[in-house]
Protein backbone atom coordinates (compact mmCIF):
# COMPACT_ATOMS: atom_id res chain seq x y z
CA UNK A 1 0.00 0.00 0.00
CA UNK A 2 1.29 3.78 -0.40
CA UNK A 3 2.23 5.39 2.38
CA UNK A 4 1.35 9.07 2.50
CA UNK A 5 4.49 11.53 3.34
CA UNK A 6 1.14 12.95 5.54
CA UNK A 7 1.75 10.08 8.02
CA UNK A 8 5.44 10.71 8.52
CA UNK A 9 5.62 14.18 8.43
CA UNK A 10 3.35 17.77 7.96
CA UNK A 11 4.47 20.68 6.42
CA UNK A 12 3.68 22.21 9.68
CA UNK A 13 6.77 20.18 10.76
CA UNK A 14 9.03 20.84 7.94
CA UNK A 15 8.58 24.87 8.07
CA UNK A 16 8.74 24.84 11.91
CA UNK A 17 11.86 22.65 11.61
CA UNK A 18 13.60 24.86 8.38
CA UNK A 19 13.09 27.91 10.47
CA UNK A 20 14.20 26.70 13.40
CA UNK A 21 17.49 25.32 11.99
CA UNK A 22 18.44 28.16 9.92
CA UNK A 23 17.16 26.12 6.28
CA UNK A 24 14.44 28.87 5.05
CA UNK A 25 12.84 31.48 6.07
CA UNK A 26 10.11 33.57 4.92
CA UNK A 27 11.25 36.31 2.58
CA UNK A 28 11.31 39.83 4.10
CA UNK A 29 9.68 38.36 7.27
CA UNK A 30 9.80 42.15 9.27
CA UNK A 31 7.75 43.52 6.55
CA UNK A 32 5.32 40.27 7.26
CA UNK A 33 7.07 38.34 4.28
CA UNK A 34 5.87 38.51 0.51
CA UNK A 35 3.78 35.88 -1.00
CA UNK A 36 5.86 33.38 -3.02
CA UNK A 37 9.10 34.34 -1.93
CA UNK A 38 12.02 32.03 -0.02
CA UNK A 39 15.41 32.94 1.81
CA UNK A 40 17.60 30.47 2.34
CA UNK A 41 19.77 30.44 5.86
CA UNK A 42 23.22 29.34 6.65
CA UNK A 43 22.41 25.66 6.97
CA UNK A 44 19.66 25.87 3.69
CA UNK A 45 21.82 27.94 1.76
CA UNK A 46 24.48 24.91 1.56
CA UNK A 47 22.24 22.43 0.95
CA UNK A 48 20.59 23.82 -1.84
CA UNK A 49 23.91 24.69 -3.25
CA UNK A 50 25.22 20.96 -2.81
CA UNK A 51 21.54 19.57 -4.25
CA UNK A 52 22.80 21.68 -7.52
CA UNK A 53 26.48 20.55 -7.09
CA UNK A 54 25.34 17.04 -7.16
CA UNK A 55 22.97 17.66 -10.19
CA UNK A 56 25.67 19.07 -12.34
CA UNK A 57 28.78 17.14 -10.97
CA UNK A 58 26.25 13.88 -12.71
CA UNK A 59 24.74 15.83 -15.94
CA UNK A 60 28.16 17.86 -16.66
CA UNK A 61 31.17 17.11 -15.06
CA UNK A 62 31.17 13.33 -15.08
CA UNK A 63 30.21 13.47 -19.05
CA UNK A 64 32.58 14.20 -22.11
CA UNK A 65 29.66 15.38 -24.17
CA UNK A 66 27.73 18.06 -21.98
CA UNK A 67 29.16 21.89 -21.93
CA UNK A 68 28.14 24.27 -19.07
CA UNK A 69 26.25 27.17 -19.74
CA UNK A 70 25.06 30.61 -17.55
CA UNK A 71 23.01 32.86 -19.93
CA UNK A 72 21.11 36.48 -18.77
CA UNK A 73 17.74 36.77 -16.76
CA UNK A 74 16.59 39.24 -18.80
CA UNK A 75 16.72 38.28 -23.14
CA UNK A 76 15.72 39.93 -25.82
CA UNK A 77 11.73 40.10 -25.71
CA UNK A 78 11.48 38.34 -29.17
CA UNK A 79 13.04 35.07 -27.73
CA UNK A 80 9.42 35.00 -25.38
CA UNK A 81 7.60 35.36 -28.48
CA UNK A 82 9.24 32.89 -30.52
CA UNK A 83 9.31 30.43 -27.58
CA UNK A 84 5.29 30.87 -27.69
CA UNK A 85 5.71 32.12 -23.98
CA UNK A 86 4.44 35.59 -24.72
CA UNK A 87 0.91 34.32 -26.15
CA UNK A 88 0.49 30.70 -24.40
CA UNK A 89 2.09 30.84 -21.38
CA UNK A 90 -0.80 31.26 -19.28
CA UNK A 91 -2.63 29.73 -16.57
CA UNK A 92 -6.54 29.70 -16.28
CA UNK A 93 -8.05 32.09 -13.30
CA UNK A 94 -10.95 32.52 -11.84
CA UNK A 95 -11.82 35.19 -9.02
CA UNK A 96 -14.52 34.27 -6.48
CA UNK A 97 -17.03 37.48 -6.17
CA UNK A 98 -17.64 37.10 -2.53
CA UNK A 99 -14.16 36.91 -1.00
CA UNK A 100 -11.88 38.58 -4.19
CA UNK A 101 -9.74 35.45 -3.96
CA UNK A 102 -8.12 34.11 -6.61
CA UNK A 103 -7.62 30.54 -8.37
CA UNK A 104 -6.15 28.52 -10.84
CA UNK A 105 -8.50 26.60 -12.78
CA UNK A 106 -7.15 23.50 -12.94
CA UNK A 107 -6.32 23.67 -9.19
CA UNK A 108 -9.93 23.44 -8.26
CA UNK A 109 -12.06 20.34 -7.01
CA UNK A 110 -15.44 21.91 -7.93
CA UNK A 111 -15.80 24.97 -10.00
CA UNK A 112 -19.10 25.58 -8.46
CA UNK A 113 -18.00 26.59 -5.47
CA UNK A 114 -15.08 28.97 -4.26
CA UNK A 115 -12.82 27.00 -1.85
CA UNK A 116 -12.22 29.60 0.56
CA UNK A 117 -15.15 31.07 1.71
CA UNK A 118 -17.67 28.28 0.23
CA UNK A 119 -19.91 30.95 -1.67
CA UNK A 120 -21.93 29.30 -4.21
CA UNK A 121 -21.52 30.14 -7.96
CA UNK A 122 -19.35 32.85 -7.07
CA UNK A 123 -16.86 32.27 -9.20
CA UNK A 124 -15.88 34.48 -12.40
CA UNK A 125 -15.50 32.93 -15.78
CA UNK A 126 -11.67 31.98 -16.63
CA UNK A 127 -9.73 33.94 -17.82
CA UNK A 128 -6.00 33.54 -19.55
CA UNK A 129 -3.24 34.64 -16.58
CA UNK A 130 0.17 35.29 -18.29
CA UNK A 131 2.72 33.97 -15.85
CA UNK A 132 5.49 35.94 -17.09
CA UNK A 133 6.88 39.00 -14.81
CA UNK A 134 7.72 41.96 -16.89
CA UNK A 135 10.03 44.78 -15.89
CA UNK A 136 10.81 48.17 -17.97
CA UNK A 137 14.68 48.56 -18.96
CA UNK A 138 16.49 52.08 -18.46
CA UNK A 139 14.71 55.35 -17.64
CA UNK A 140 11.54 55.23 -19.85
CA UNK A 141 8.74 52.46 -19.15
CA UNK A 142 7.26 52.84 -22.43
CA UNK A 143 6.21 49.63 -24.14
CA UNK A 144 9.62 49.80 -26.27
CA UNK A 145 11.53 49.46 -22.69
CA UNK A 146 9.33 46.69 -21.79
CA UNK A 147 11.24 43.33 -21.02
CA UNK A 148 10.61 39.86 -19.19
CA UNK A 149 12.37 37.68 -16.23
CA UNK A 150 12.60 34.59 -17.59
CA UNK A 151 9.97 32.27 -17.12
CA UNK A 152 12.80 29.20 -17.77
CA UNK A 153 16.42 29.14 -18.28
CA UNK A 154 16.14 27.09 -21.06
CA UNK A 155 15.99 29.53 -23.73
CA UNK A 156 19.45 31.06 -23.23
CA UNK A 157 20.50 27.96 -24.07
CA UNK A 158 18.72 27.52 -27.81
CA UNK A 159 19.41 31.31 -28.59
CA UNK A 160 23.05 30.11 -27.97
CA UNK A 161 22.86 27.28 -29.77
CA UNK A 162 25.42 28.08 -32.50
CA UNK A 163 27.92 30.23 -30.45
CA UNK A 164 28.05 27.28 -28.39
CA UNK A 165 28.48 24.07 -30.67
CA UNK A 166 31.48 25.96 -32.39
CA UNK A 167 33.09 27.43 -29.50
CA UNK A 168 33.04 24.04 -28.04
CA UNK A 169 33.60 22.16 -30.90
CA UNK A 170 30.77 19.74 -30.46
CA UNK A 171 28.29 17.93 -32.78
CA UNK A 172 25.32 16.03 -31.80
CA UNK A 173 25.07 13.88 -29.39
CA UNK A 174 25.72 16.85 -27.26
CA UNK A 175 24.48 18.92 -24.73
CA UNK A 176 24.18 22.15 -22.75
CA UNK A 177 23.64 22.23 -19.36
CA UNK A 178 22.74 25.42 -16.83
CA UNK A 179 21.36 25.87 -13.28
CA UNK A 180 19.53 29.76 -12.84
CA UNK A 181 16.87 31.55 -11.61
CA UNK A 182 13.31 31.45 -13.42
CA UNK A 183 10.46 33.64 -12.15
CA UNK A 184 6.82 33.05 -12.35
CA UNK A 185 3.97 35.26 -11.21
CA UNK A 186 2.14 32.35 -10.00
CA UNK A 187 -1.49 32.85 -9.05
CA UNK A 188 -1.42 31.10 -5.86
CA UNK A 189 2.15 30.07 -4.33
CA UNK A 190 1.64 27.81 -2.04
CA UNK A 191 3.07 24.30 -0.21
CA UNK A 192 6.24 26.51 1.10
CA UNK A 193 9.02 26.30 -1.30
CA UNK A 194 7.23 24.26 -3.53
CA UNK A 195 5.10 27.08 -5.95
CA UNK A 196 7.50 30.08 -5.83
CA UNK A 197 7.70 33.20 -7.86
CA UNK A 198 11.29 32.89 -7.94
CA UNK A 199 13.17 30.03 -8.26
CA UNK A 200 16.10 28.20 -9.72
CA UNK A 201 15.87 25.66 -12.39
CA UNK A 202 18.64 23.00 -13.46
CA UNK A 203 18.10 22.39 -17.49
CA UNK A 204 20.16 19.91 -19.72
CA UNK A 205 19.16 20.61 -23.38
CA UNK A 206 20.70 17.15 -25.06
CA UNK A 207 20.75 17.49 -28.60
CA UNK A 208 20.17 14.51 -30.52
CA UNK A 209 21.39 13.53 -34.81
CA UNK A 210 17.79 12.28 -36.22
CA UNK A 211 19.12 9.35 -36.69
CA UNK A 212 16.17 7.09 -35.35
CA UNK A 213 18.10 6.64 -31.50
CA UNK A 214 16.30 9.56 -30.37
CA UNK A 215 13.75 7.16 -27.91
CA UNK A 216 17.06 5.57 -26.94
CA UNK A 217 18.55 8.70 -25.86
CA UNK A 218 15.28 9.91 -24.13
CA UNK A 219 14.91 6.62 -22.35
CA UNK A 220 18.65 6.71 -21.20
CA UNK A 221 17.99 9.96 -19.37
CA UNK A 222 15.49 8.86 -18.04
CA UNK A 223 17.21 5.88 -16.65
CA UNK A 224 19.93 8.42 -15.75
CA UNK A 225 17.47 10.39 -13.67
CA UNK A 226 16.09 7.70 -12.09
CA UNK A 227 19.67 6.89 -10.84
CA UNK A 228 20.57 10.14 -9.36
CA UNK A 229 17.53 10.28 -7.32
CA UNK A 230 18.16 7.18 -5.86
CA UNK A 231 21.92 7.42 -5.10
CA UNK A 232 20.94 10.38 -3.31
CA UNK A 233 18.73 8.60 -1.25
CA UNK A 234 15.04 9.24 -2.20
CA UNK A 235 13.40 6.83 -1.34
CA UNK A 236 11.98 4.58 -4.39
CA UNK A 237 8.09 4.40 -3.11
CA UNK A 238 7.81 8.11 -2.88
CA UNK A 239 9.13 8.91 -6.52
CA UNK A 240 7.27 8.18 -9.32
CA UNK A 241 8.35 8.44 -12.92
CA UNK A 242 4.76 9.97 -14.46
CA UNK A 243 4.66 8.97 -18.20
CA UNK A 244 2.48 11.88 -20.11
CA UNK A 245 -0.04 10.65 -22.57
CA UNK A 246 -0.29 12.31 -26.04
CA UNK A 247 -3.60 14.55 -24.79
CA UNK A 248 -1.69 15.19 -21.80
CA UNK A 249 2.38 16.77 -23.92
CA UNK A 250 2.20 19.69 -26.49
CA UNK A 251 1.72 18.59 -29.40
CA UNK A 252 5.15 18.95 -31.24
CA UNK A 253 6.55 16.48 -27.84
CA UNK A 254 6.68 12.20 -28.97
CA UNK A 255 7.21 11.57 -25.26
CA UNK A 256 6.83 13.08 -21.79
CA UNK A 257 7.58 11.88 -18.15
CA UNK A 258 7.07 13.65 -14.76
CA UNK A 259 8.93 13.17 -11.85
CA UNK A 260 7.09 13.74 -9.02
CA UNK A 261 7.34 13.14 -5.46
CA UNK A 262 4.69 12.11 -2.87
CA UNK A 263 4.41 14.86 -0.61
CA UNK A 264 2.46 15.63 2.35
CA UNK A 265 -0.19 16.89 0.48
CA UNK A 266 0.26 14.30 -2.50
CA UNK A 267 1.60 13.85 -5.74
CA UNK A 268 3.92 16.86 -7.13
CA UNK A 269 6.35 17.08 -10.17
CA UNK A 270 9.73 17.54 -9.28
CA UNK A 271 11.29 17.61 -12.75
CA UNK A 272 9.84 16.97 -16.08
CA UNK A 273 11.68 15.04 -18.93
CA UNK A 274 10.89 15.86 -22.49
CA UNK A 275 11.71 14.61 -26.39
CA UNK A 276 10.78 18.11 -27.85
CA UNK A 277 11.71 17.41 -31.96
CA UNK A 278 12.84 20.44 -33.45
CA UNK A 279 10.29 22.82 -31.84
CA UNK A 280 12.74 25.19 -30.41
CA UNK A 281 15.40 25.81 -32.48
CA UNK A 282 13.16 26.00 -35.14
CA UNK A 283 11.35 28.97 -33.89
CA UNK A 284 13.91 30.31 -33.04
CA UNK A 285 15.01 30.35 -36.90
CA UNK A 286 12.26 31.21 -37.91
CA UNK A 287 11.40 34.21 -36.29
CA UNK A 288 15.17 35.58 -35.72
CA UNK A 289 15.84 34.49 -39.41
CA UNK A 290 19.61 32.95 -38.45
CA UNK A 291 20.46 29.47 -39.43
CA UNK A 292 21.14 27.86 -36.15
CA UNK A 293 21.05 24.50 -38.07
CA UNK A 294 24.36 22.32 -37.11
CA UNK A 295 26.30 21.48 -40.56
CA UNK A 296 27.38 17.54 -40.99
CA UNK A 297 30.35 17.01 -42.38
CA UNK A 298 30.10 13.07 -43.64
CA UNK A 299 26.58 13.90 -45.42
CA UNK A 300 27.56 17.65 -46.36
CA UNK A 301 24.17 18.44 -45.53
CA UNK A 302 22.86 21.09 -42.66
CA UNK A 303 20.56 19.45 -40.14
CA UNK A 304 18.24 20.11 -37.00
CA UNK A 305 19.08 18.47 -34.15
CA UNK A 306 15.90 17.09 -32.06
CA UNK A 307 15.95 18.11 -28.45
CA UNK A 308 15.89 16.10 -25.34
CA UNK A 309 15.35 18.19 -22.30
CA UNK A 310 15.51 17.67 -18.82
CA UNK A 311 14.23 20.38 -16.60
CA UNK A 312 14.20 20.29 -12.40
CA UNK A 313 13.32 22.48 -9.92
CA UNK A 314 16.19 22.52 -7.59
CA UNK A 315 13.60 24.61 -4.81
CA UNK A 316 11.54 21.09 -5.42
CA UNK A 317 14.20 19.10 -4.93
CA UNK A 318 16.15 20.56 -1.89
CA UNK A 319 12.65 20.41 -0.16
CA UNK A 320 12.32 17.00 -1.23
CA UNK A 321 15.65 16.08 0.69
CA UNK A 322 14.38 17.77 3.57
CA UNK A 323 11.11 15.83 3.31
CA UNK A 324 12.30 12.93 2.43
CA UNK A 325 15.35 12.59 5.10
CA UNK A 326 12.95 13.85 7.83
CA UNK A 327 12.14 10.81 10.64
CA UNK A 328 11.05 11.22 14.18
CA UNK A 329 12.20 8.40 16.06
CA UNK A 330 11.40 7.16 19.78
CA UNK A 331 14.92 5.71 21.43
CA UNK A 332 15.73 4.50 24.58
CA UNK A 333 18.98 5.22 26.38
CA UNK A 334 21.20 2.92 28.39
CA UNK A 335 18.96 3.29 31.60
CA UNK A 336 15.73 2.17 29.61
CA UNK A 337 14.61 6.37 29.93
CA UNK A 338 12.77 6.88 26.20
CA UNK A 339 12.57 10.50 24.40
CA UNK A 340 11.85 11.27 21.13
CA UNK A 341 14.88 12.10 18.54
CA UNK A 342 13.92 14.17 15.17
CA UNK A 343 16.86 13.13 12.77
CA UNK A 344 17.17 13.89 8.92
CA UNK A 345 19.25 11.54 7.51
CA UNK A 346 20.77 13.25 4.83
CA UNK A 347 23.21 11.58 2.31
CA UNK A 348 26.67 12.63 3.29
CA UNK A 349 27.17 14.28 0.07
CA UNK A 350 24.18 16.64 0.57
CA UNK A 351 24.12 17.27 4.32
CA UNK A 352 25.43 21.08 5.22
CA UNK A 353 27.54 19.70 7.98
CA UNK A 354 29.59 16.34 7.54
CA UNK A 355 31.16 16.32 10.62
CA UNK A 356 30.46 18.30 14.06
CA UNK A 357 33.21 18.38 16.30
CA UNK A 358 32.81 18.93 20.68
CA UNK A 359 34.85 19.38 23.43
CA UNK A 360 33.04 17.40 26.25
CA UNK A 361 33.66 20.09 28.60
CA UNK A 362 33.76 24.15 27.35
CA UNK A 363 35.46 25.49 30.71
CA UNK A 364 38.70 23.09 30.10
CA UNK A 365 40.96 24.43 27.74
CA UNK A 366 42.86 21.24 27.35
CA UNK A 367 39.53 19.88 25.53
CA UNK A 368 38.93 22.99 23.91
CA UNK A 369 42.07 23.87 22.49
CA UNK A 370 42.52 20.10 21.37
CA UNK A 371 38.87 19.84 19.50
CA UNK A 372 39.58 22.84 17.99
CA UNK A 373 42.41 22.05 16.44
CA UNK A 374 40.70 18.50 15.33
CA UNK A 375 38.19 20.56 13.57
CA UNK A 376 40.45 23.38 12.14
CA UNK A 377 42.27 20.03 10.29
CA UNK A 378 39.19 18.48 8.81
CA UNK A 379 38.15 21.34 7.87
CA UNK A 380 39.95 21.54 4.03
CA UNK A 381 38.32 18.10 3.52
CA UNK A 382 34.76 18.01 5.07
CA UNK A 383 32.20 20.75 6.04
CA UNK A 384 32.66 20.72 9.66
CA UNK A 385 31.17 22.56 12.62
CA UNK A 386 32.97 22.93 16.24
CA UNK A 387 30.58 23.33 19.07
CA UNK A 388 30.81 22.40 23.00
CA UNK A 389 28.75 21.94 25.88
CA UNK A 390 26.12 19.05 26.72
CA UNK A 391 26.96 16.43 24.54
CA UNK A 392 23.12 14.88 23.97
CA UNK A 393 22.09 18.30 23.56
CA UNK A 394 24.89 18.77 20.65
CA UNK A 395 23.67 15.33 19.49
CA UNK A 396 20.04 15.85 19.46
CA UNK A 397 21.07 19.32 17.17
CA UNK A 398 22.99 17.70 14.73
CA UNK A 399 20.54 15.10 14.03
CA UNK A 400 18.04 17.64 13.86
CA UNK A 401 20.18 19.35 11.02
CA UNK A 402 21.18 16.08 9.21
CA UNK A 403 24.92 15.84 10.43
CA UNK A 404 26.52 12.00 9.13
CA UNK A 405 29.09 12.15 11.93
CA UNK A 406 29.90 13.41 15.44
CA UNK A 407 33.53 13.32 17.08
CA UNK A 408 33.67 13.94 20.42
CA UNK A 409 37.59 14.87 22.42
CA UNK A 410 36.71 13.91 26.13
CA UNK A 411 39.19 13.41 28.97
CA UNK A 412 39.85 9.49 27.91
CA UNK A 413 41.24 11.12 24.89
CA UNK A 414 44.04 13.51 26.61
CA UNK A 415 45.01 9.91 28.04
CA UNK A 416 44.51 7.39 24.67
CA UNK A 417 44.68 10.30 21.88
CA UNK A 418 41.37 8.70 20.86
CA UNK A 419 37.68 10.40 19.96
CA UNK A 420 34.10 9.12 20.10
CA UNK A 421 32.98 9.46 16.83
CA UNK A 422 29.14 8.67 16.49
CA UNK A 423 27.22 7.60 13.35
CA UNK A 424 23.84 9.88 13.14
CA UNK A 425 21.71 6.88 11.91
CA UNK A 426 22.82 4.14 13.70
CA UNK A 427 23.69 6.17 16.75
CA UNK A 428 26.90 3.48 17.64
CA UNK A 429 29.70 5.56 19.05
CA UNK A 430 33.29 3.61 18.37
CA UNK A 431 37.03 5.25 20.00
CA UNK A 432 38.98 6.00 16.79
CA UNK A 433 42.64 7.23 16.98
CA UNK A 434 42.86 11.12 15.80
CA UNK A 435 45.88 10.28 13.55
CA UNK A 436 43.39 7.69 11.70
CA UNK A 437 40.50 10.23 12.64
CA UNK A 438 40.59 11.96 8.84
CA UNK A 439 40.38 8.25 6.80
CA UNK A 440 37.67 6.94 9.05
CA UNK A 441 35.72 9.15 7.99
CA UNK A 442 36.78 9.86 4.23
CA UNK A 443 35.99 5.96 3.98
CA UNK A 444 32.32 6.50 5.40
CA UNK A 445 31.76 10.48 3.54
CA UNK A 446 32.97 10.06 0.51
P1 LIG B 1 3.66 23.08 -12.49
O1 LIG B 1 2.74 22.26 -13.32
O2 LIG B 1 3.91 22.53 -11.11
O3 LIG B 1 3.31 24.54 -12.48
P2 LIG B 1 5.35 23.14 -14.77
O4 LIG B 1 4.93 21.89 -15.47
O5 LIG B 1 4.84 24.44 -15.25
O6 LIG B 1 5.10 23.00 -13.19
P3 LIG B 1 7.94 23.20 -15.96
O7 LIG B 1 7.61 24.36 -16.82
O8 LIG B 1 8.00 21.85 -16.59
O9 LIG B 1 6.93 23.18 -14.72
O10 LIG B 1 9.28 23.54 -15.18
C1 LIG B 1 10.27 22.57 -14.88
C2 LIG B 1 10.49 22.47 -13.39
O11 LIG B 1 10.69 23.76 -12.81
C3 LIG B 1 9.30 21.90 -12.63
O12 LIG B 1 9.30 20.50 -12.68
C4 LIG B 1 9.56 22.41 -11.23
O13 LIG B 1 10.48 21.58 -10.53
C5 LIG B 1 10.21 23.75 -11.47
N1 LIG B 1 9.18 24.79 -11.28
C6 LIG B 1 8.28 25.24 -12.18
N2 LIG B 1 7.49 26.18 -11.66
C7 LIG B 1 7.90 26.34 -10.37
C8 LIG B 1 7.50 27.18 -9.29
N3 LIG B 1 6.52 28.07 -9.43
N4 LIG B 1 8.14 27.07 -8.11
C9 LIG B 1 9.16 26.20 -7.94
N5 LIG B 1 9.59 25.38 -8.93
C10 LIG B 1 8.98 25.45 -10.13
Amino acid sequence: METTAEQRVTMDEITALAKRRGFIFQSSEIYGGIGGFYDYGPLGSILKRNVKNAWWRDTVELRDDVVGFDSSIIMHPLTWRASGHEAQFHDRMVDCKICKHRFRVDHLKNTEQCPDCGSKDSLTEPRNFNLMMSTHLGPMEDSASAAYLRPETAQGIFVNFKNVFQTARKKPPFGIAQIGKSFRNEITPGNFTFRVREFEQAELEYFVPDDGNDMTCFNDWVERRKAWYASYGVKRDRLRFYELTPQERPHYAKAGIDVEYLFPWGWGELESIAHRGTYDLDAHMKLSGKDLRFFDEASKAHYTPILIESSAGMDRTTLTMLIDAYEKETVTDAGGKQSERTVLHFHPYIAPVQVGVFALARNKPELVERARAIEAALRPTFRTQYDEGNIGQLYRRQDEIGTPFCVVFDYDSLEDAKVTVRNRDTMIQERVAVDALASYLRERIA
